[in-house]
């Protein structure tokens, strides 16, 4: 297992069908403990992603979309402060995203497959659909066009869809109850001081 300490770089990856790397980011940890991976993701971040998909497209692009391997990985830049939380063992990881000037816009559970570590970080495989609430508890479903596309075109079966489900409802049941990481101090965490944006390691 490795030892993260607050303050490393560490880039989680997260890992297409096809075993090809979809997204690559560097981002700085703030806590790594029993109970949590933190890390931010700051503003102005430089990753790598594959060409992004308008949300309203998804769905109907998901039968002629070529293989992530064969698509091109560009440079990106993240354009908002976020938190990721990630659980050891869980199927999902919780986000939290800030405007400008650091106002919290949203919690995000984004649904996938619990963590592997890897040597520069930790790689995942997104589910599709996710889960997004505001700052005062009132949720929705996201995505859920293209996870219902996923099911008709053979990509997901119906076995693995009610288990991404199932941990959606597990994080609504957390959100509800209250139970962390939603009551918790996390929406006012503040980077101590300005460090230049984390970067990507050398490949
Ligand atoms: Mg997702």
């Amino acid at each position: 297992m490795t030892t993260w300490r607050p303050g490393d770089t560490l880039v989680p990856r997260y890992i297409a069908h096809d075993d090809s790397v979809s997204q690559a980011f560097p981002t700085r940890v703030i806590e790594a403990s029993e109970r949590v991976l933190a890390l931010h993701l700051p503003d102005g971040t430089a990753i790598k992603s594959l060409p992004n998909v308008p949300a309203e497209e998804r769905a109907s692009s998901l039968a002629t979309m070529a293989p992530a391997s064969e698509q091109p990985k560009l440079d990106r830049q993240w354009d908002n402060d976020s938190i990721r939380l990630h659980f050891r063992g869980e199927p999902f990881s919780i986000w939290l995203l800030f405007g400008p000037g650091w106002k919290f816009n949203w919690w995000y559970g984004n649904l996938e497959t619990p963590y592997v570590e890897t040597p520069i970080g930790i790689d995942t495989r997104d589910h599709a659909l996710d889960v997004a609430a505001r700052p005062d508890g009132r949720w929705w479903w996201k995505d859920e066009e293209e996870f219902e596309e996923r099911l008709k075109l053979g990509f997901d079966s119906a076995a693995h869809q009610a288990a991404v489900r199932a941990a959606g409802n597990e994080v609504i049941r957390r959100l509800e109850g209250h139970e962390y990481p939603f009551a918790s101090g996390w929406p006012d965490w503040r980077p101590e001081r300005d460090l230049p944006p984390p970067t990507l390691p050398e490949t």
